[in-house]
């Protein structure tokens, strides 16, 4: 098949352009066509070094107990070398490939095959197919969400094997750790790759695709915003949702068996961490239908990003302190551990209740009650590629008034209370709330440079309405 043509690539306009109340020029608001100097060192740094901090994690918990300084000052001291390090690494294996191959064709079967029937049975639930948003090139894509389903299914299996079956040990996850982490990075890799060259010689919608004459760049940020196999498979969709974040809470539960296999008895910090990320992790399927409104989904390309991040990071650094528990079953005071879980859902109902409003205010086009009052609106416009013209608003009460970005405060205060539930012992389970920092302010930054973008003079009237972007006050 021929390749397409490249698109000669306007530039993007400069944030002062659009703080300077100039209308924002059509289908210039998706992610960047060109690449500064910061995020191209950004992007080359992750490119090489993200899957060995994995590894480092990983490899830390297995031979030197969770512990970040010891490997290094091993090596540096020349008691060890890199070379023994990665002696002592468990191979890729038979029986991982196997686990591994069955858990992937599993959930693509559950998301492919399975028509959704929870939307008839479960009140309040929204699934079945449903809209994504309006994408740059004007396009307005229908998913089959099922996400809910294929959570229930799969952990029914998990518990109905656990209490009655005994197919395999609740340890499995466990026991091939580091084995399954090979297989989790030929997934990530293949899936990348697949869609980098997909992007170029057959697209889903060649309108979505972005170049940016930056190899490393288009590689990692994905040229793509859809890339789709028939009508239903959804690579976004699929790999965002499953396998990564349904086996989130399955490799939490695995972690819990190992630590009564080993200790005799499971910890309350351990129920803790299972309890708020399976509250988490559950909210995400009870509202998929909210997913499809949010950055991942709407203003994302797909790339090695989010195709090497959803196998590998997610699954293996969102799951930390469930192993770090494993090697230090701390066991908490009363005091700490009611402290933790009410931390932990103070933040989980600010990141609910703020996604909650502003996804009420969009669905009714404003046409609702926020904290029992008439939402606080802020009109505007912006153009798709295909140059239409099309209105939308912003909310600008509620926690959208108090910040810009409140939804991803309350999300930093369930990520902290995942890490204190830990205790103080090290800091590898610390690395969450660290990362999730880092993630979610420069998320905030990205967002807030593309919705200059998007909506012009009407963003800088809403930064003027409400000036702090996640705590009041400060920042
Ligand atoms: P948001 O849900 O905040 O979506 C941002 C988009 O919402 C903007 O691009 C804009 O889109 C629209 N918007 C912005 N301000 C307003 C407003 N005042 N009124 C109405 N619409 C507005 O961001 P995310 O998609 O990043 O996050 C969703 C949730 O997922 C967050 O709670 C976050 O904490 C969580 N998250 C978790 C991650 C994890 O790894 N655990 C990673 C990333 C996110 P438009 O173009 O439509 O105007």
């Amino acid at each position: 098949m021929a390749a397409r043509s490249r698109p000669s690539a306007p530039k993007t306009r400069s944030p002062s352009s659009v703080a300077n109340g100039e209308a924002p020029s059509h289908g210039q608001w998706g992610r960047a066509w060109e690449v500064d100097w910061f995020s191209l060192a950004s992007v080359t740094f992750l490119l090489l070094f993200a899957p060995f901090i994995v590894y480092f994690f990983i490899m830390a918990c297995d031979q030197y107990s969770c512990s970040l300084a010891a490997p290094v000052v091993d090596v540096v001291t020349g008691r060890t070398h890199l070379s023994d390090i990665w002696a002592r690494t468990p191979p890729l294996t038979m029986q991982a490939a196997r686990i591994y191959a069955a858990w992937v064709a599993f959930q693509v079967a559950l998301y492919v095959l399975l028509p959704d029937v929870c939307h008839k049975i479960l009140p309040g639930y929204v699934g079945g197919v449903q809209e994504g948003a309006l994408t740059p090139a004007g396009v307005i894509n229908k998913y089959e969400i099922n996400g809910l389903q294929a959570w229930l299914i799969t952990h029914l299996l998990w518990f109905a094997n656990a209490l009655v079956f005994s197919w395999f040990s609740p340890t499995i996850i466990f026991d091939n750790w580091i084995p399954l982490l090979w297989c989790a990075n030929i997934l990530g890799y293949a899936v990348s790759t697949f869609a980098m060259i997909k992007g170029y010689f057959f697209p889903t919608n060649a309108k979505d695709c972005k170049f940016t004459g930056n190899f490393f760049y288009n590689y990692m940020m994905g040229i793509e915003f859809n890339p789709c196999i028939g009508k239903w498979f959804d690579f976004k969709m699929f790999f965002n949702g499953r396998p990564g974040i349904v086996a989130w809470t399955l490799i939490n539960l695995s972690f819990a068996a190992k630590q009564q296999a080993l200790h005799g008895r499971v910890t309350n910090s351990m129920v803790l961490v299972n309890v708020l990320q399976a509250i988490y992790v559950l909210d995400f399927f009870w509202n998929e239908t909210w997913y499809l409104k949010t950055i991942d989904i709407c203003h994302d390309h797909f790339g090695w990003y989010l195709g090497w991040g959803d196998c590998v990071w997610l699954p293996y650094l969102y799951t930390l302190q469930g192993l770090y528990l494993v090697y230090h079953p701390v066991q908490l005071s009363t005091p700490h551990a009611v402290g933790v879980l009410l931390l932990g859902l103070l933040g989980y109902y600010i990141f609910r209740m703020a996604n909650h409003q502003k996804d009420l205010f969009r669905r009714t086009d404003g046409r609702c009650l926020i904290w029992r009052r008439k939402p606080k609106v802020i009109e505007c416009m912006y153009s798709s590629a295909d140059g239409q013209k099309h209105h939308s608003k912003l909310l600008a009460s509620g926690f959208w008034g108090l910040a810009r970005h409140f939804n991803y405060t309350g999300d930093l205060m369930g990520c902290l209370a995942y890490c204190l539930a830990c205790g103080g012992g090290h800091l590898l389970p610390y690395f969450y709330v660290i990362y999730m920092i880092i993630l979610l302010t420069h998320r905030c930054l990205r967002d807030e440079h593309r919705c200059a973008n998007k909506y012009g003079g009407d963003w800088a009237r809403y930064t003027a309405a409400v000036p702090y972007r996640l705590l009041p006050g400060v920042f």
